[in-house]
């Protein structure tokens, strides 16, 4: 049972060209988009819009690859032509990529294509995930993560060339809320006045926050959380889980298909997570209220990624140890040292308490989701842990 956690992870697909097939969901976007191609009637700038996790950076490059196609079928990029094969490699020369990035030691002065290797490196794990986790997988996830005034020079020079194989060439912008104020009202002027058969594609979580003179000159996409229905076909691929956890995963990721593999992959989080749930517990359990303010405090200096995912992490475990007292241990997917502190922890968990212990965690996740202070979080929490654990 140990290799659960491993083999999830090891399925995990490397992308290659990005096809609206695979896209999770958002059919009625995908199909505004290919009808957009089949009348030539793309607009020149299209802001794709929404909360993370729902595929907006996905249908971005599925729908520039399609633009791009030689050969496109009726509803997808082919594949194989010449175009789409660097598409595959995220290197066609008529593709350019802004996205933010931070000053390392190497490089004081970033743009985008400083990282464009690492970038590239990202979107082929997975073209689902968050700021924090691009910064993390660059360097350091609590960075400030910025599209600096130089990236316009950047963007001026590539798009001032001539396209070089495709009728398009295309700007992919992720993030343009990060991006600096003399950088946007650059780009505005371009969009206003775009080199001809240029395509910018921008893709944001904070629509309010970009200048209303881009907004308005941009055609909007709204794209929302992923339905029920295909979350849990896209989940149902997965061959390790049980319909109870496809049930929960579908139930706790609200359409967020980023929270969904944080709630399947915890990763190397996993050992310190579980050594902060078994703080928690036993702080919680000898009314160390002091101990617990201390707990909370940095839980709160965590990125919100990882605290959503402590909260799930908790959730998991709480079940299996329910599940561990209730003696159904054909049901138990845990690790060796988790099973063994079960042996003691685990008949605290019983049918009076799980209820609320499980509302307990996902109302964490709700309301670190909703951008709630996470010290109020996290103590709230822990102290109603104190409560559940003597019922
Ligand atoms: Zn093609």
């Amino acid at each position: 049972m140990e290799g659960l956690h491993t083999r999830i992870h090891s399925k995990s697909i490397i992308f290659g060209p990005m096809f609206f097939k695979d896209i999770i969901g958002q059919q009625k976007i995908k199909e505004r988009l290919i009808h957009s191609v089949k009348e030539e009637r793309i607009s020149h700038a299209l802001m794709f819009t929404g909360p993370e996790g729902t595929g907006k950076l996905a249908l971005a490059l599925s729908f520039a690859q399609f633009v791009s196609c030689r050969n496109r079928s009726e509803n997808d990029s082919c594949g194989e032509c010449p175009s789409c094969r660097k598409y595959k490699k995220l290197a066609h020369p008529d593709l350019h990529f802004v996205f933010p990035v931070f000053p390392t030691k190497t490089i004081k002065k970033p743009v985008s294509d400083d990282f464009l290797p690492k970038w590239r490196e990202m979107i082929h794990r997975t073209p689902y995930f968050t700021l924090s986790q691009w910064l993390g997988f660059i360097e350091n996830e609590n960075a400030q993560g910025l599209i600096y005034e130089r990236e316009s020079d950047s963007i001026m020079r590539k798009l001032n060339l001539k396209s070089f194989e495709s009728e398009y060439k295309v700007m992919i912008i992720w993030l343009p809320e990060k991006m600096h104020q003399a950088c946007s009202n650059k780009l505005l002027k371009l969009i206003e006045e775009p080199p001809s058969k240029t395509l910018f594609l921008l893709i944001t979580e904070d629509e309010e926050s970009i200048i209303s003179t881009i907004r308005s000159r941009t055609q909007l996409i709204k794209v929302p959380f992923i339905d029920k229905g295909s979350m849990r076909i896209a989940l149902q691929t997965n061959d390790m889980l049980s319909s109870d956890q496809i049930d929960d995963v579908v139930r706790l990721s609200n359409g967020n298909y980023i929270t969904a593999m944080e709630y399947l992959n915890p990763d190397e989080s996993t050992a310190y997570f579980f050594a902060k749930f078994q703080e928690m517990m036993r702080f919680a359990y000898m009314r160390e209220v002091y101990e617990l303010t201390q707990w909370a405090e940095e839980m709160a200096t965590l990125g919100r990624d990882r605290q959503k995912a402590y909260f799930a992490f908790a959730l998991r475990l709480i079940r299996e140890y329910f599940m561990m007292n209730m003696n159904r241990s054909n049901l138990i997917y845990l690790k060796e040292e988790e099973k063994e502190w079960g042996n003691k922890f685990a008949p605290f968990i019983n049918e009076r308490n799980i209820i609320p212990f499980a509302k307990e965690f996902e109302l964490g996740i709700k309301h670190i989701s909703m951008n709630g202070n996470p010290r109020i979080i996290f103590l709230d929490t822990a102290l109603r842990m104190v409560r559940l654990i003597k019922r």
